[in-house]
């Protein structure tokens, strides 16, 4: 594995280091505010074009790959990012300000999720195998043998997050599910943290040699979002697009994908406020964890999560008022924490004032600002139900450690709430559950809230996504383009598969998948049942 030695790095399309034409780009570390590491040449947009053939020809062959040889590119691509491990965090650190545990702790969630994934792949429950063997003498029409998998949708063009350096970027979530299901991967770095991504990028590279893949399985580019990525996602050779970052982003590249002579699925992860309840038992009595838990939360990686809380709704009356004052002291001995970029801190120092000046918000408390120049104080304000609902603004995400605590007279307000809100990631409620009454409130509110947020916690906090199985990450929208799908666990393969179904054909013709003698012994329902493959079958 090479090192960032050289003073220019450049795409890695299908493979081939790539010269851009588009001029050069160049991180910021966010926390001495100057520019760092080596130069990026910027691909211009009738470059993309070859990307784009690449991973067309690639999908041919990959598509087509034996389950084996695609989980071992998989578990190859896993172990090389592992080994440069040291270097992707030190650059990673460099390039976004996050700390060493928190870069330690997602590069080891990038290889589990590479290596479930392969899992998958091994596993292979997303072929969605069905088969209705041929009734001959049905009445009144004899049926005929139908057996269904699932195909790769083609390549796809994944776009990164700035706040997920690794998990959410090159061999992020996106990447891995759409590889996992035989699709080609043409990645649009983000320029917040373009030497982490040519690391990655060389790992996957590397794996890709390994096996012997075809190079255009892979493809790495720097570019402008707004020419590049536009051009890629525009492409008839692309077929999907995984997207994590601002709402505008996503929605730009979502009008793009629609208005296609082909339209094609966008699957966006964009924005959301992840409200969270407090029913009037969780802040009855003596509750010194719950302001502390919350705390925590907001401030965690500067509130830069997808997941961060930004709406609190808190009883009225004097239980609700210690919980606020609990908040206030344990905020006032946080401190800013540098922000990944100038710009992200920009918008969100811009945001805060925003919702300053609106009538009828006060502020409740704030920490201290950090020691560089780009980490502002956390921040926590207050309004009431009636502001809320009349006040849209009040709804927008703000990227970072600003929370609104919204105080609630009744359990209709809460209703009023939870029926009003838009599309969420998440949605949290607090209670005892000794308490019958807050029980019910609860249930009537999960019955609300279950039709908004992909994920819903109780007694928890909404921060940290686990990854596996069970895991949804995504809700309707605009917390995602499509409420139908998660971005993180294994489910979120089947955004980049589509069914198809042979009708009567001769076992000559049948795929692997669907023939009767079953030869990668999946799971798969037959004739109504479902039929668990033994070991060796
Ligand atoms: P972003 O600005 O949306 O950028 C994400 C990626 O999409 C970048 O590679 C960017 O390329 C590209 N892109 C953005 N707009 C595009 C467009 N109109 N056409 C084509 N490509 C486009 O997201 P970010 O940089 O990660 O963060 C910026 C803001 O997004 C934050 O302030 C925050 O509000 C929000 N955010 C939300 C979440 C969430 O999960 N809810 C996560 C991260 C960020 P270029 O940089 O080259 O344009």
């Amino acid at each position: 594995m090479s090192t960032l030695t050289e003073s220019v790095y450049h795409s890695l399309v299908a493979g081939v280091p790539t010269e851009g034409t588009a001029g050069t780009t160049q991180a910021t570390d966010p926390a001495k505010n100057q520019q760092t590491g080596p130069k990026f040449t910027l691909l211009g947009k009738g470059q993309a074009e070859v990307a784009a053939q690449s991973a067309a020809e690639a999908f041919l062959e990959y598509r087509k790959l034996d389950p084996q040889k695609r989980a071992a590119f998989l578990a190859a691509a896993a172990d090389k990012i592992q080994a440069a491990g040291e270097e992707i965090i030190a650059t990673a650190m460099t390039e976004t300000g996050l700390p060493q545990m928190r870069l330690q702790g997602e590069l080891a969630r990038t290889v589990n999720q590479l290596r479930l994934f392969a899992k998958v792949v091994l596993q292979g429950d997303h072929h969605g195998v069905r088969i209705e063997p041929a009734l001959s003498d049905r009445k009144p029409l004899p049926r005929p043998d139908l057996r269904q998998r699932t195909l790769p949708l083609g390549p796809v063009v994944v776009f990164g997050a700035s706040n997920f350096p690794l998990a959410f970027s090159v061999a992020g979530g996106d990447t891995a599910s759409a590889l996992a299901a035989g699709c080609p991967v043409v990645f649009k770095a983000h320029n917040a943290h373009p030497g982490t991504s040519q690391i990655v990028g060389q790992a996957i590279t590397e794996a890709v040699i390994e096996l012997g893949l075809p190079g255009g399985v892979f493809s790495l580019v720097y570019g402008r979002g707004t020419d590049v990525g536009q051009k890629l996602v525009a492409d008839p050779r692309i077929k999907a697009v995984g997207f994590t970052g601002s709402r505008g982003g996503g929605l730009a590249l979502m009008q793009t994908a629609a208005t296609r002579p082909e339209p094609i699925p966008v699957y966006a992860e964009m924005s959301s406020v992840n409200p969270i309840f407090l029913l009037p038992s969780a802040v009855a009595g003596d509750n010194p964890v719950l302001a502390e838990g919350f705390v925590t939360s907001l401030t965690g990686s500067a509130g830069q999560l997808c997941t961060a809380p930004g709406l609190l709704f808190v009883p009225e009356g004097t239980s609700g008022d210690s919980f606020v004052n609990a908040v206030r002291t344990h905020l006032s001995a946080a401190a800013g924490v540098t922000m990944l970029t100038p710009g992200i801190c920009s918008s969100r120092v811009k945001g805060e004032q925003k919702l300053a000046d609106i009538p009828g918000v006060t502020e409740v408390g704030r920490g201290s600002e950090g020691k560089t120049e780009h980490a502002p104080a956390p921040s926590v304000y207050s309004t009431d139900v009636k502001v809320f609902v009349t006040t849209p603004e009040l709804s927008e995400e703000i990227f970072g450690s600003v929370c609104l605590v919204v105080r609630y007279s009744s359990v209709e307000e809460l209703e009023e709430v939870a029926t009003a809100i838009e599309g969420q990631l998440t949605a949290t409620l607090h209670l005892d559950p000794r308490d019958s009454k807050d029980t019910q409130t609860a249930s009537t509110l999960l019955e609300l809230l279950e039709l908004k947020a992909g994920r819903l916690l109780i007694n928890g906090w909404p921060t940290g996504v686990d990854v596996g199985d069970a895991v949804v990450h995504g809700g309707p929208f605009p917390a995602t383009s499509d409420g139908r799908s998660t971005s993180v666990g294994t489910l979120s393969i089947g955004r980049f598969l589509r069914p198809v179904v042979y009708q009567n054909a001769p076992e000559a013709l049948q795929p692997a998948a669907v023939q009767d003698a079953n030869p990668w012994s999946l799971t798969r329902r037959v004739d109504g049942q479902y039929a668990v493959a033994q070991k060796g079958e």
